[in-house]
């Protein structure tokens, strides 16, 4: 049965792709790309020749219809975007759903996530974790956004753009008060720096402008109990002593 892998690439340092990665976008017979000269380059490393098509944010409607067609010719098709995990934070997701609605394979080729990456050297509670991604830009919605993990326990997941992180970390601490939080930048990259520190200590630091960042904040210490009724809450707050 025709099948769309979607392929993990690397974020940053090119050895970051798996073996099976390499087969399948040897074997496939067209490859999905979001900026082709940047996959160019990494296919180039790994010896990759295979007609690349363009799939991206602005025709990615269209192009899912090529794909589909290419599907339904027999052929299989490999997506792959700029880093990382196709459909996190990348085109994907509606492709994914397509090629399922129309009951064609879909196989996962994990490799590299920004996300994943940033958690597990954070110093922060691994599990539970929420992936927020990109917040709204504007603050007001950003707040709103970042006002319902308030009383949640998980360690929050954030991507952001460096000329953004000062005024992100500025809302966080608006919201959240003190808590932990650690920068990742330049992941697996020569520049990579992972600084772990405090929301109150970051607002005052000056962040590089230059690379990419995750943010990942900490959760709650005190945080509600959403498997008992609010009813409950009450009950339990006046029996604690409160008035
Ligand atoms: N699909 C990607 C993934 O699986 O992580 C995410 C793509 S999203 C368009 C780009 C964002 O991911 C950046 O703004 C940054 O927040 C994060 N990112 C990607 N590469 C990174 C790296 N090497 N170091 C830190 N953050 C990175």
């Amino acid at each position: 049965k025709p099948t769309l892998y979607v392929v993990s690439t690397p974020i940053g340092n090119l050895k970051d792709m798996s073996y099976r990665a390499v087969e399948i976008l040897n074997e496939v017979d067209v490859i999905l790309c979001e900026d082709t000269r940047t996959s160019s380059k990494l296919l180039n490393y790994y010896d990759i020749h295979k007609p690349l098509m363009s799939f991206h944010d602005f025709n990615k409607e269209a192009k899912q219809k090529n794909a589909i067609d290419i599907l339904k010719s027999g052929k299989d098709i490999a997506l792959i975007s700029d880093a990382g995990t196709p459909g996190i934070n990348d085109p994907g997701y509606e492709l994914i759903l397509d090629v399922i609605e129309h009951d064609y394979y879909v196989v996962s080729i994990p490799g590299a996530s920004a996300a994943i990456a940033a958690i597990i050297s954070s110093g922060l509670l691994i599990q539970p974790f929420t992936f927020i991604g990109f917040l709204p830009r504007k603050k007001g919605e950003q707040k709103t956004v970042l006002e319902t993990y308030l009383n949640r326990k998980e360690t929050i997941v954030i991507y952001e753009s460096p000329l953004r992180v000062k005024k992100t970390v500025e809302t966080l601490y608006e919201v959240f008060g003190d808590r932990k939080i650690t920068l990742a930048r330049e992941l697996t990259k020569m520049f990579e720096t992972i600084t772990r520190t405090t929301l109150k200590k970051a607002i005052t630091i000056e962040h590089d402008i230059r690379g990419e960042y995750v943010l990942i904040v900490e959760g709650s210490d005190d945080p509600v109990d959403l498997s008992i009724s609010i009813v409950d809450h009450v009950k339990q707050y006046i029996e604690e002593g409160h008035e």
